[in-house]
């Protein structure tokens, strides 16, 4: 007999108020011409008690943003800096999104609804505020895919379209408007931190590291809360690098007003899936160093950290940063074994063991065009087939006592090719939306990733 789960009730929250007024600004929507609803993620809605509001009312919210009961009675623009790509911006924040409203979700956790097209607000600079409808399929084709592999990503929970035409220099111009909103683990990014140590605001930055211990660590600080915080960042960071690794995914643009210090991946812009383990695969056509390269992610991301620990020592000695900033690569190794061993479908031996087995794998990946999603299709379980060649046949020796975690006995195994989500598919994806309004191929994916995801999925 299997229990029917609670469906989870809509907890509002509003604990961004404790930060006060300096830490944000207070903005309204722009006045869309039309609100038509493209995608509404009822399973991420289910764990935030929205799933039952009907389609009226959904737009209501998520395209007039009118307020949920009980959470922030208007939309909030947060303030923050951040180096992007290594260069400090104070004349960042949320250009063209707000926080929209907070809640706790089925777990407990703090979550933001926030948003992505929703208009101007005063850091927009000489930006639209708005988001193209391609750049909104993308979001929710890369939230879903990481989602479903693994990986602690934000996720997309509503698309609309809004009937504006936007005039873009990286996209056929004009191209369609529409207006996001995404569901977060919060939303306090390292470059909230950065902002206040560039205004030297020790008091902001004590009230800011309390609130984040407090809210997202459930931990109650103390006099080395900056120390402990960072700990905190930099685990979820690691883990979090480590993921985009074993899901072979290039985020594209790893500034530091675009890490979250909760660990949770998101801001999906021109992200790429890495067919092959090449280390150089870059996925922003504008990242010319490859400094955000699929191989130097780990490196992009240990570096952001850096800058909030620089933005700590304010509030602290500086020795015990460091050695919570040096820790990152201890916490990587074992996350990149995991974050492997689990897209292997097999359950951990031991460390030497499964470190070798790792240290096998990745250069014979490296070494070849092996397609990543083809390696893991195939050798889910624990069995890497012969065809794969002579070089992973260290890597299926060393494979062939593991454990399978799951079976494979999800109609997912059944097909031949895996579920990928490789450049050319994103732009047919969006080919026949934008050439014949024809959401099919959209729609279709997104089951399939589910499928994927429940084949992978304990
Ligand atoms: P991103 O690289 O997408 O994380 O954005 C970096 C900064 O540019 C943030 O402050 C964004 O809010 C801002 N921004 C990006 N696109 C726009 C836009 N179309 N209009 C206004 N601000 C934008
Ligand atoms: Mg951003």
């Amino acid at each position: 007999m299997t229990a029917n789960p609670q469906p989870a009730p809509f907890r509002p929250a509003t604990t961004i108020l404790e930060l006060g007024d300096s830490f944000y600004d207070a903005v309204e929507s722009a006045p869309f011409p039309q609100a038509i609803l493209r995608f509404r993620n009822d399973r991420a809605a289910a764990s935030i008690g929205l799933d039952g509001l009907d389609d009226a009312s959904w737009v209501q919210h998520f395209a007039r943003f009118v307020p949920l009961p009980d959470s922030l009675p208007q939309p909030l623009a947060l303030r923050y800096h951040g180096h992007q790509f290594r260069v400090y911006n104070p004349e960042i924040g949320d250009g063209r999104g707000f926080l929209f409203a907070q809640m706790y979700d089925d777990r407990g956790r703090l979550m933001d609804l926030g948003t992505k097209g929703s208009g101007r607000t005063p850091w927009s600079r000489f930006g639209d505020g708005r988001l193209t409808l391609k750049g909104g399929v993308r979001e929710i084709l890369a939230t879903e895919m990481l989602e479903a592999l693994g990986v602690n990503t934000s996720r997309t929970l509503s698309l609309i379209e809004t009937g504006e035409a936007l005039e873009r220099n990286d996209e056929p111009s004009p191209t369609r408007g529409a207006v996001m909103v995404r569901l977060n683990h919060g939303h306090i990014r390292i470059g909230t931190f950065q902002r206040l140590a560039h205004l030297r605001d020790e008091d902001g930055l004590r009230t800011l590291t309390d609130y984040v211990l407090r809210h997202y660590f459930g931990d109650p600080g103390g006099l080395d809360g900056p120390v402990r915080l960072l700990d905190h960042v930099v685990r979820g960071t690691a883990t979090l690098s480590a993921q985009f690794m074993a899901a072979g995914f290039v985020h594209g643009v790893l500034n530091s007003d675009n890490i979250n210090v909760t660990g949770e991946s998101f801001d999906y812009g021109p992200w790429r899936f890495n067919p092959t383990w090449a280390p150089d695969f870059t996925a922003a056509y504008f990242d010319h160093a490859g400094l955000y390269a699929f191989g130097r992610q780990p490196e992009a991301i240990h570096w952001d950290v850096m800058q909030l620990a620089v933005s700590l020592r304010l509030i602290s000695p500086a020795e015990p940063l460091i050695a919570v900033l040096d820790s990152f690569g201890d916490h990587y190794q074992p996350a990149v074994t995991d974050a492997i061993l689990w897209r292997l479908g097999v359950r951990p031996r031991n460390q030497s063991e499964d470190r070798a087995l790792i240290q096998a794998i990745e250069p014979a990946l490296r070494g070849s065009d092996t397609s990543i999603d083809r390696f893991f299709q195939a050798s889910f379980g624990g069995a890497i087939p012969t065809h794969f060649g002579a070089e992973f046949d260290e890597a299926r020796a060393l494979l062939a006592p593991y454990v399978a975690r799951k079976a494979r006995d999800h109609a997912y195994w059944q097909a031949d090719a895996p579920c990928s989500m490789l450049i050319d598919e994103v732009e047919s994806i969006w080919a026949d939306i934008a050439e014949r309004d024809d959401w099919t191929a959209l729609n279709a994916k997104i089951l399939a990733i589910r499928d994927f995801g429940a084949a992978l999925g304990d």
